[in-house]
């Protein structure tokens, strides 16, 4: 009898025992996965469910495949006159033409202008004529953006913007601030390749595999990594082959096909915001150069790995 109370009891408190919890879900056109340590049940799945939701709101706002987003509006009017747009998307917009300021180009929202002429999943690339035609539209100076009230417009009818590169890592920040809110204080947040990791694992630290490209389940490195971000980009996410030619998701602005010369970079830094950009503009970059700019930036670090497999790290990460 005092056994079956004992039982009962235990079930009863179940709900409110301090645990992780564990969750994924595809939004964004991504696997979102979300794990974290909170004291009850109840606590940690309203953390959860307020990500979830967060992140849906972003995905309806920034995505480019809605056509009621206001980045498509934004794509459908800008080019023929100024457009009021939300502080947010404002935000992300200066956000973005920083970090192209930072890597002299290499990273430019405005690469879509040929960019939605690729079709990844379908095998299909823009013709040179097409894309001789709109090379011109890449370039990030053509986004004009205007603050209070926050406006944007394109210098000419052509550019259309994407933020691919950027909007995962921004949607993690984000997520880290609610979990935040909600009184979680250990938790990891992924969106695709770009993550961040709130405190420690408790009393261990996160430890996180830069994946092998060519070869799923192989890990090149291992970073233990604590109250940080990590973002990486690869060739290997969105791809496909075309004559001996591997034509992937980053693009270099200058010349409007996938860049080269990198298998793979991955970021680490404090926010998402700024890895996810950084790690797709140190792809377009390269290695010498992107490595050189990372040794300039305090707070961020990257490893890169080149055609070879070979593996690079930065000063702070090789130091470790
Ligand atoms: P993912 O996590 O989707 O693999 P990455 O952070 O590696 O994304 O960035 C790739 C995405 O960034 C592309 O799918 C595209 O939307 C966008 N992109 C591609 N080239 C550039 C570029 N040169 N500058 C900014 N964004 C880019
Ligand atoms: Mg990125």
């Amino acid at each position: 009898m005092v056994r079956v109370l004992v039982v009962l009891l235990g079930l009863a408190s179940l709900g409110a025992e301090a645990q992780w919890l564990w969750r994924s879900a595809d939004i964004m056109g991504t696997r979102i996965t979300l794990q974290l340590w909170c004291e009850s049940e109840e606590q940690g799945e309203a953390a959860i469910e307020a990500v979830l939701k967060e992140m849906h709101r972003i995905d309806r706002a920034m995505s480019p495949f809605r056509s009621d987003s206001e980045l498509s509006r934004v794509n459908r009017e800008a080019g023929q006159g100024v457009v009021a747009i939300s502080g947010e998307l404002f935000r992300l917009l200066e956000k973005s033409q920083q970090i192209s300021e930072l890597t002299e180009g290499a990273f430019d929202i405005t690469f879509a202008s040929v960019g939605d002429h690729y079709d990844y999943r379908r095998g299909i690339k823009p013709s040179d004529a097409t894309l001789g035609g709109l090379l011109s539209a890449v370039d990030y100076h053509h986004v004009l953006l205007q603050a209070d009230p926050a406006s944007v417009r394109f210098a000419r009818p052509q550019v259309r913007i994407d933020l691919g590169g950027i909007a995962k890592g921004y949607a993690v920040d984000r997520g880290i601030v609610i979990l935040r809110r909600h009184g979680i204080e250990h938790a990891t947040l992924s969106a695709g390749g770009d993550s961040r990791f709130l405190g420690d694992r408790r009393g261990r630290s996160w430890r996180v595999g830069i994946r092998d490209p060519d070869d799923k389940k192989g890990i090149k490195a291992l970073l233990p990594l604590n109250e940080s971000a990590l973002s990486t980009s690869g060739d290997y996410e969105r791809f496909f082959m075309l004559d001996g030619v591997r034509h992937h998701h980053i693009l270099n602005p200058k010349s409007g096909r996938s860049a080269e010369g990198v298998r793979s970079v991955s970021i680490v830094g404090p926010e998402a915001v700024t890895t996810d950009a950084l790690a797709t503009a140190l792809f377009v970059m390269g290695e010498p150069a992107g490595m050189a700019l990372v040794e300039r930036l305090p707070g961020i670090e990257a490893v890169f790995v080149d055609p070879t497999g070979e593996i690079r790290f930065s000063s702070g990460l090789a130091a470790q």
